[in-house]
C-alpha cells in the first residue's frame, strides 16, 4: 500500500526519486517553488527545460534533477485561479494525475508534490488540498507505484489543511 504523508519545508531538500515543480507554461523558470528548484538544481536544469517546448496547463514533463538530492523533476503547470469557471479544478486534478502517470512510466518509487497553484496562481488553499488528496488517493487505488507520496507544504496554513484533508 502506498504511503501518503505530509511534511513541512523546502521541497528542494528532499531526497526522493522525483520532486514536482509548480512551473509555468514556458518551463523556463519563475518565482516561488519554481525559482527555488532552478536555483538548487543549477543551470543545467534550464538547459534541459529549453528542449521541452513548454507544457500545457494540467500536463507535466520530466527532467533530470541535476544538483538536487532528488533524481528527477516533474514539471507540471497548474491553473491560474480565475474564479472557478475556467476548469481550474479539473486542471489542478490533472496536474496531480499526469505527474503520477509520468512517475509510474519511469518506475519512480517516491514523489514529493508542492501545493500546486496555491502561490501566485491564487487557487483557494482548502479546495486545492482537497482536490490534491482526492486525486492522489484515487490514483493509488489502481497503481502499486509510487510507493511513497509526500505533500511538501511550505506554509503553516497548507500544512494544517493537508493534515485535515488526509485525516
Ligand atoms: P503557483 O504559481 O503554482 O501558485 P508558487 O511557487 O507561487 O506556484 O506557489 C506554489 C506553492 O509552493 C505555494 O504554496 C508556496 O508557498 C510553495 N513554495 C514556495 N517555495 C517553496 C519551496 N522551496 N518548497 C516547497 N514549497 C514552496
Amino acid at each position: 500500500m502506498t504511503d501518503i504523508r505530509v511534511t513541512k519545508g523546502d521541497i528542494t531538500q528532499l531526497k526522493v526519486d522525483t520532486i514536482v515543480n509548480a512551473a509555468n507554461n514556458s518551463l523556463l523558470g519563475g518565482g516561488g517553488v519554481d525559482g527555488a528548484i532552478h536555483r538548487a538544481a543549477g543551470s543545467e536544469l534550464l538547459d534541459e527545460c529549453r528542449t521541452l517546448n513548454g507544457c500545457a496547463t494540467g500536463d507535466a514533463k520530466i527532467t533530470k534533477g541535476y544538483r538536487l538530492p532528488a533524481k528527477h523533476v516533474i514539471h507540471t503547470v497548474g491553473p491560474v485561479w480565475s474564479g472557478g469557471a475556467y476548469k481550474e479544478r479539473e486542471l489542478l486534478a490533472s496536474c496531480y494525475r499526469r505527474s503520477l502517470e509520468i512517475a509510474v512510466e519511469h518506475k519512480l518509487k517516491s514523489i514529493a508534490f508542492p501545493n500546486i497553484s496555491t502561490g501566485v496562481y491564487h487557487f483557494p488553499k482548502e479546495e486545492a488540498a482537497r482536490i490534491a488528496v482526492a486525486e492522489v488517493k484515487q490514483f493509488v487505488e489502481n497503481s502499486p507505484l509510487p510507493e511513497e507520496i509526500i505533500f511538501c507544504c511550505f506554509d503553516d496554513e497548507n500544512y494544517l489543511l493537508y493534515q485535515e484533508a488526509l485525516r
